[in-house]
C-alpha cells in the first residue's frame, strides 16, 4: 500500500468509524448468534492474491460487527467502561503509523519524553502525592493493563521484601500479599507469576455494609504470618473494587504497611479517573502512603484499550527490581544516567507510543471537558439508583459513589438472575453481575459517551416491566 493508496482507504476507514459510532444506538448491545458462527462464515485459508480495503469493509459489515458485544452502545451497562474517543482512535492510527518502539530512551526520545510530561500533569491534576512525580523519586510509566501494573508492584515489593535477594535467587521464602475479598483475580494471578502461588494471597474480610477491607483484619493476618515466619509482602488496597466500587480505607491501611514495612499498592483502575474531580477526591484519601499506585484511562477516561497509568514512590526499587542489561541495549544515553528507559518499568522489552491517545485525549476534552463526562457518569447513575430506591420490589445492594449502581430483586437470587437474563435478551441494554454479602446482584455501569439519561431511562423502564413479569411468574 502506498502512501495514495493508503490516504484514500483510510479516508474510507474513518467514514466507516464514524458511520459505527452514529449507528450504534440502532443495533443489539449483544449477538445473540451462537458459538462458531463467525468461524464458519470465514474462509479455512488466507487469500492467494491480495484484496481492496472495501471487501475487508464489506466482511466488518457483514461478518464481524453483527457478532460483537458493542462496547461503545449507550445501553452497555456491563462489567466497567472501556470507553474510547475520536481524539483517542485518531492519536492511536498516528502511533501506528509512525511505528515507533520505545523501549530506551534512545529508541525514541519523544515518545518517552512525552509519556513523562503527560503522566505527570496527570498526577497534577488527580492529585497525587508529590512523590509520584518525574521530578521526585518517583515517577508514572503506561502499562498495558491493571493487571500488569499489579504484576510489576509485586516484583518491586518481592525485591523490597527479600533485601534485594529475590533478583537473583527468587522467592526462597513464603512471602505473603493481602487484599479484600472483593479485590481483583489479577492480584491472585499476579501471586501466580510472581512464585507466591494462589495460596500466597491472604483474602481480607471486607465490612458487609461498605463492602470495604476491615483494617482490623489487615492487621491480624499479617501479625498471624509474622508469628508463622511468612514474609509480609505486599498489600493491595482498591478504590473501587470491581463488585461495588467500595474504597478501602488507606489511611488506616496505609498506617498498617507503613508500621510492618509493606508494600501498599493501589488498585484505582475503574475509580482513579475520579480524583480528576476535586469533588471526589475523598476517594484518595491516603493515597500518600502508596509505594505504587495505578488507575485504567481506558476504562472511564476516554482513552481507548490499552492504557493503564502507573506511579511509583520510588523509581529505584522498580527499576532494581526489573532491569537487566545485555550488551545489544547499551547506549551513550542509558549510561549518561540523564534519560529514562521505560523497558525497565515493565514486564516486556518493547512498547508503543501509547502516551500519544492520552496526550490527545487530555488536550481535546481538556480538564473540564473530562470533569463533564465524569460528572455526567455519576449523575445518571445517581438518577438510576434514585429509582431503585423508590420501588420496594429492589434494594441496592451496596454504596454508589461513582458510576455504578449494584441492586437486586429483594424476592431472591433466582428472581435477580432472571432479571438480569431478560433484561439483556432484549438486546437493548447489557448489564452484569456479581454477589454482594453472598447474594446475587445485578451491576449497572455508567461509562459510554453515547448514554444520555432517555438510554438510563430505557434501562430502568426495561427492569421494571421484566420484574413486574418475573414476580407475576411469567
Ligand atoms: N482492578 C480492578 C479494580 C478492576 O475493576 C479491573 C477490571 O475491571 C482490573 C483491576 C483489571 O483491569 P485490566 O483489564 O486493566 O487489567
Amino acid at each position: 500500500m502506498d502512501p495514495e493508496e493508503f490516504r484514500r482507504a483510510g479516508h474510507a476507514v474513518v467514514d466507516w468509524i464514524a458511520d459505527y459510532w452514529r449507528t450504534l444506538d440502532q443495533r443489539p448491545v449483544t449477538t445473540q448468534d451462537p458459538p462458531g458462527t463467525v468461524t464458519a462464515a470465514l474462509p479455512t485459508t488466507p487469500p492467494t492474491h491480495g484484496e481492496p480495503v472495501a471487501a475487508m469493509l464489506a466482511d466488518l459489515d457483514g461478518i464481524v460487527v453483527p457478532r460483537l458485544t458493542h462496547w461503545q452502545h449507550p445501553g452497555f451497562f456491563g462489567y466497567f467502561p472501556a470507553n474510547t474517543s475520536g481524539p483517542s482512535v485518531l492519536a492511536d492510527l498516528v502511533s501506528s503509523g509512525l511505528g515507533t518502539q520505545g523501549m530506551l530512551w534512545a529508541t525514541s526520545p519523544a515518545a518517552t519524553e512525552l509519556e513523562t510530561v503527560v503522566l505527570d500533569w496527570l498526577a497534577d491534576l488527580m492529585d497525587l502525592p508529590a512523590t509520584f512525580r518525574s521530578t521526585g523519586p518517583g515517577g508514572g510509566v503506561i502499562q498495558d493493563s491493571a493487571s500488569s501494573a499489579t504484576l510489576v508492584a509485586t516484583l518491586a515489593a518481592l525485591h523490597r521484601a527479600s533485601g534485594g535477594r529475590w533478583r537473583e535467587v527468587g522467592v526462597d521464602r513464603r512471602y505473603r500479599a493481602y487484599t479484600s475479598a472483593h479485590g481483583h483475580s489479577s492480584i491472585e494471578k499476579a501471586a501466580r507469576i510472581a512464585g507466591l502461588g494462589g495460596q500466597g494471597v491472604r483474602t481480607v474480610e471486607v465490612d458487609p455494609q461498605t463492602q470495604a477491607m476491615r483494617p482490623a483484619a489487615l492487621r491480624a493476618a499479617i501479625v498471624a504470618d509474622l508469628a508463622a515466619g511468612e514474609v509480609p509482602a505486599i498489600v493491595v488496597a482498591t478504590i473501587g473494587t470491581t463488585s461495588t466500587t467500595a474504597v478501602d480505607p488507606l489511611p488506616e491501611i496505609g498506617a498498617i504497611c507503613a508500621e510492618y514495612g509493606v508494600w501498599l499498592h493501589v488498585d484505582a483502575a475503574y475509580a482513579g479517573a475520579a480524583a480528576i474531580c476535586p469533588e471526589l477526591r475523598w476517594s484518595h484519601a491516603g493515597v500518600e502512603h502508596a509505594d505504587s499506585y495505578c488507575f485504567d484511562p481506558h476504562k472511564w477516561l476516554l482513552t481507548g484499550f490499552d492504557c493503564d497509568a502507573f506511579w511509583v514512590a520510588d523509581r529505584g526499587e522498580l527499576i532494581e527490581a526489573l532491569t537487566v542489561m545485555p550488551e545489544f541495549l547499551r547506549n551513550a544515553a542509558s549510561e549518561s544516567g540523564a534519560v529514562i528507559d521505560y523497558r525497565d518499568w515493565q514486564v516486556p522489552l518493547g512498547r508503543r507510543f501509547r502516551a500519544l491517545k492520552l496526550w490527545f485525549v487530555l488536550r481535546w476534552y481538556g480538564v473540564e471537558g473530562l470533569r463533564a463526562h465524569l460528572r455526567s457518569g455519576i449523575a445518571l447513575a445517581d438518577g438510576f439508583a434514585t429509582r431503585v430506591r423508590a420501588d420496594d420490589r429492589f434494594a441496592l445492594a451496596a454504596p454508589h459513589p461513582f458510576s455504578l449502581v449494584t441492586f437486586r430483586l429483594r424476592a431472591g437470587d433466582e428472581a435477580s438472575a432472571a432479571l438480569l437474563a431478560r433484561v439483556n435478551d432484549s438486546g437493548q441494554v447489557h448489564l452484569t453481575h456479581t454477589r454482594v454479602n453472598g447474594r446475587y446482584t445485578l451491576r449497572l455501569a455508567v461509562g459510554s459517551p453515547l448514554t444520555r439519561p432517555e438510554h438510563v431511562d430505557r434501562a430502568w423502564d426495561l427492569l421494571s416491566a421484566a420484574a413486574t413479569d418475573i414476580l407475576a411468574g411469567d
